[in-house]
């Protein structure tokens, strides 16, 4: 029988926010243990929770790049549990009322486009970290409270690569909303992974297995792979799936069952007590929408079509946004955007990183690249001396045309010099002139690059080339 996998993803974002989700500690990674701590954060009796303003903006926003509907009415909840990184032992979350809800995907994904929806991305707070050594463990509670967004998609993936490639599209969005850093080593982004499998053309969904805390998005991959083989073999043997949570374990590359799955009853959910329902007003959520950017998809397009760049191309300024924000304005005044591309991708950023430059401290002007680029269009010097007059400028910060002028590499166009040095060449190399003249095409290379030599590269190659065949066949 033929199965296919039906695939969700619960995604955990820690929010870019300055200070914790409901007290003043600071949202800092790699401080000392148990240092950005305070009683509200460590669950002491009798204090209250504030909410942070910025990690309810950075929520709404997601909501917006995410063509999420954004409610009018959001709620905090309780989720009461017992586990030592939880201090209050209830996690803030919301349950009935999320800040967001009904969005959607869009990315690029086997030569076509692919969506995924959004059931919700609600926001809640992050608990502790266990670590264990060898005769104890230890907590640390710097994590707890920082605000934690959990986005949810429908289960519309069908594969681990579409997963894959899902989350990278959502990585993406989230770092150019600058909601998270979304560094994944830093624990910023964990995900729980729902596989069932079902036989191709059934619409019942089948029982659902929940892959916990998966914090690599090669894991991500490896697990679901395994883990869709392993509910097909079941399959296939008559056994039946149960509803549970497993535990990807990457070194034995394998699955180990946790627990049977809980059910929401289990939590014990209620609103809590101390938190107001969360009502935008218009003028907070017009503000809100100031910060909404144009997305990596929309910007790989819009670079495609504007500047007519190729796919690869629109993708470097899409992933290095201040490449692509300081090529922009220059594309726009130059009428060859496209070579203006290939040098600020094929030059300059190899420049930028072998001497270790930054963009803002360039000496010349963004316009020295139309200069140089018109330069090469028109002939004036060769692509090859170009180089040379990008160097220049990039360490003495003059312009492409006052470099050319001051160190005479103007291209020889005048066909009077250009045909002293064809004779110069033909002279020096009577053999190659002998072998050109016997069919021997190549020949004529070799000349070509004599005269070049003779005339220290500044001979309009297209001439030489003419002249040279002129007088040989002459
Ligand atoms: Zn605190």
């Amino acid at each position: 029988m033929e199965y296919e996998s039906v695939i969700g993803l619960e995604t955990h974002v820690q929010l870019k926010t300055h200070s914790k989700m409901w007290c003043g500690c600071a949202n800092q990674y790699g401080s000392p243990a148990n240092s950005n701590v305070c009683p509200v954060c460590l669950g002491m009796p009798g204090v209250l929770p504030v909410a942070n303003d910025q990690a309810l903006r950075l929520t709404a926003l997601t909501g917006m790049l995410l063509n999420c509907n954004i409610p009018k009415h959001a709620q905090f909840d309780r989720k009461n549990y017992f586990y030592p990184d939880n201090p209050k032992n209830y996690q803030i979350t919301q349950l009935a009322y999320p800040s967001t809800e009904h969005g959607v995907v869009e990315f690029e994904f086997e030569g076509g486009m692919a969506k995924v929806r959004i059931t919700r991305a609600h926001l809640e707070e992050d608990v502790g970290k266990s670590t264990h050594f060898e005769r104890h463990s230890g907590v640390d509670y710097n994590r707890a409270g920082v605000p934690l967004l959990e986005i949810v998609s429908e289960p519309d993936i069908r594969s681990a690569d579409m997963a894959h490639t899902y989350l990278n599209a959502l990585i993406d969005i989230l770092r150019y909303g600058k909601i998270s850093d979304c560094d994944m080593e830093k624990g910023m982004v964990r995900c729980d992974v729902n596989i069932s499998v079902r036989p191709k053309g059934q619409t019942e969904l089948g029982e659902k297995i929940e892959i916990k805390n998966m914090n690599t998005i090669s894991g991500i991959r490896r697990a679901i792979n395994y883990e869709v083989d392993r509910q097909i073999r079941a399959l296939n043997k008559g056994e039946a799936l149960n509803q549970e949570t497993r535990r990807w374990d990457d070194i034995a590359g394998m699955t180990e069952i946790m627990r049977t799955k809980e059910d929401a009853h289990d939590y014990r959910y209620f609103p809590d007590p101390d938190l107001m329902a969360f009502e935008p007003d218009d003028a907070w959520m017009t503000e809100v929408a100031t910060h909404v950017v144009e997305l990596p998809l929309a910007r790989k397009q819009r670079f495609m079509t504007e500047y007519e760049l190729p796919a690869s191309d629109a993708e470097t300024f899409v992933n290095d946004v201040p490449l692509g924000d300081y090529f922009e304005p220059i594309a726009k005044a130059s009428k060859s955007p496209k070579a203006v591309a290939n040098w600020i991708i094929n030059n300059l950023r190899a420049k930028l990183t072998e001497s270790e430059t930054k963009l803002d401290d360039l000496k010349f002007e963004p316009t020295a690249f139309i200069e140089l680029v018109s330069l090469v269009e028109s002939g004036k010097i060769s692509t090859k001396i170009a180089q040379e007059v990008f160097i220049e400028m990039f360490t003495s910060g003059k312009s492409p045309a006052a470099i050319v002028e001051e160190k005479g590499m103007a291209q020889v166009s005048d066909t009077s010099a250009i045909e002293g040095f064809c004779d110069q060449a033909i002279a020096a190399n009577p053999k190659s002139a002998d072998d050109f003249r016997a069919g021997k095409g190549a020949a004529l290379n070799f000349l070509k690059g004599q005269v070049m030599k003779l005339s220290r590269g500044k001979a309009n190659p297209n001439l030489v080339g003419e002249m040279l065949e002129k007088k040989l066949t002459a």
